[in-house]
């Protein structure tokens, strides 16, 4: 059995082993919290970030994509609060020299007595067998009621104190609750300060400042700044939404735990613009609808709950996050924000050019209020890498280490083999190669025994394979071999291309998402 931290470092020595993720700039020892996807990792990047896209604009008609420049007029940061606010509070432990986000210390802690209410639960589930109550015992049992007062109050006092900006108060809150420093278990900390995030640098020739511009650390400006254009171009109407994938940047205080959180990452952000008043019903949708994209992964259900914000950005009047259960714990993996009018009043007060809506049904013009959904890309990737690693002991004792990559998502869907390289069966093989190819990412193997060759799939999580014999030359039909059940299949090879669509095609996905 694995623990949480030997997955973690299972599945970032699998990636490398595997071409899905090295180190960045290796040669060089590498670059802290940067990575470079390998040929299998590019595939199964691409194949998240189609199946987001595909759901959000092939499937919703008042969706429309956007790329968007990296790079965008400084003001966009102004307007949009990033330079006066993109801070996170920052504290050192002055025995270690190690440097912590303030409110994750913080967070931390309450996960730690979640995790004692958890225990109670379970020990009550034992104790009670089938005529257990969760809900119930959630409800009475005192130690639980008293940890969960303890939760409320420490939430409470740190959402004040971030929304006040008191860091002198976070620093106290961090004391008056014994943390410790997770390395070293020091409690020696240094004041707490802010520290904001966005890289900049000089665009063109040097000038003092003047042509300083910053990283993008979101995608989503991209899109308001954009707004005009595209209501106008597309004739587009309220509600409708615009979506957008591609690299932002944020100078993280620690960037750790693989890609998890990087300095330079992916987002998948569609921002989603409607009629003041009814933002709340479309925050409602969305976020019932990105569940229901989540769950088509298939990645299990028990891995992720929902977290309501306790402490609301100013500007947004409601907000939660999909978390999913890492191998370090349930960590953000998707934002739900519903961000009022504030990003489009903001550039509008800063450019001073109207980003409004003429409703013609309504006969009035305003600036509409958003709904945001935004994904990390990484995050998600390391979320499909971590559920399907999986080490499995065979009947004959040997082990064999199986990515069970849901197979629409998978990097390769199947791998064409010959049993032998003579008898002018890789003449065959190749042939069925070429009428697959067109149609999905497929490989061509001949080199080890065959059981080698099926270990070698497994392991990069390549649904199927499919064998070629002698009699495949006599009877036209080849072996199908599932990668999961490892169960063998005689077809035809004329079913080839058929059978691989319906199984491993976004397309069936993507109708059960419309069908919900
Ligand atoms: P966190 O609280 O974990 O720092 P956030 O609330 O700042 O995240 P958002 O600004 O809502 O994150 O960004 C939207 C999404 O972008 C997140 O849900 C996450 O999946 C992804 N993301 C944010 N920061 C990083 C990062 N440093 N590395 C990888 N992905 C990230």
């Amino acid at each position: 059995m694995n623990t949480p931290d030997d997955l973690l470092k299972k599945v970032i020595s699998h990636c490398k082993e595997y071409g899905f993720i090295y180190p960045s700039s290796e040669i060089y020892d590498g670059l802290s919290a940067t990575y470079d996807y390998g040929p299998n990792g590019a595939e199964l990047k691409n194949n998240l970030r189609e199946y987001w896209w595909k759901a959000m604009v092939q499937m919703n008609e008042n969706i429309v994509g956007l790329d968007a420049a990296i790079f965008m007029h400084p003001s966009t940061w102004k307007a949009s609060g990033h330079i006066e606010a993109f801070n996170d509070p920052l504290i050192d432990n002055k025995d270690s020299k190690k440097r912590y986000r303030a409110d994750v210390l913080i967070e931390d802690h309450i996960e730690k007595i979640r995790g004692k209410i958890q225990k109670e639960v379970k020990k009550a589930a034992k104790r009670f067998g089938e005529s257990f109550d969760e809900e119930q015992f959630l409800n009475t049992n005192p130690r639980v009621l008293k940890n969960q007062e303890k939760i409320s109050s420490i939430q409470e006092r740190m959402k004040t104190l971030l929304d006040d900006e008191d860091l002198k108060g976070v620093k106290e809150l961090i004391e008056d609750l014994g943390i410790a420093d997770p390395v070293s278990g020091s409690k020696n900390w240094t004041d707490v300060r802010q520290f904001n995030l966005m890289f900049s640098t000089e665009l063109g020739s040097l000038s003092e400042g003047a042509n300083k511009v910053y990283l993008r650390p979101e995608t989503a400006q991209g899109i308001f700044v954009n707004f005009s254009n595209v209501q106008k171009t597309g004739r587009m109407k309220i509600p409708f939404g615009i979506a957008q994938t591609g690299k932002a940047f944020r100078n993280e205080i620690i960037a750790r735990q693989f890609i998890f959180r990087m300095r330079e990452f992916e987002q998948m952000e569609m921002q989603y613009f409607v009629k003041p008043g009814t933002e709340i019903e479309h925050y409602e949708y969305w976020k019932k609808k990105r569940q229901q994209w989540h769950e088509l992964l298939a990645l299990g259900k028990e891995k992720y709950r929902t977290h309501d914000h306790i402490k609301l950005a100013h500007y947004a009047n409601a907000a939660c996050d999909i978390e999913y259960d890492f191998p370090m714990g349930f960590k953000e993996l998707e934002g739900i924000h519903s961000r009022t009018d504030f990003d489009l009043k903001g550039h509008e007060e800063e450019s001073g050019k109207k980003l409004r809506y003429f409703d013609p049904e309504e006969n009035e013009s305003y600036t509409p209020y958003v709904v945001e959904t935004s994904i990390g890309l990484d995050r998600l990737f390391l979320a499909v890498m971590s559920s399907s690693y999986k080490e499995e002991k065979q009947k004959d004792g040997s082990e064999r280490t199986l990515l069970s990559i849901p197979d629409f998502l998978a990097p390769v869907k199947a791998v064409v083999m010959p049993l032998t390289k003579k008898d002018g069966l890789p003449e065959k093989a190749r042939e069925i190669m070429s009428s697959l190819q067109t149609e999905l990412m497929c490989k061509y193997d001949e080199k080890d025994s065959i059981g080698k060759r099926y270990r070698r799939q497994d392991a990069v999580g390549t649904p199927y394979c499919i064998t070629i014999d002698h009699d495949t030359l006599s009877d036209n039909s080849v072996t199908i071999r599932e990668r999961d059940s490892m169960k063998q299949e005689r077809v035809n090879i004329q079913q080839l291309p058929q059978l691989l669509e319906e199984k491993t095609s976004v397309s069936h996905v993507l109708k059960s998402l419309s069908a919900d």
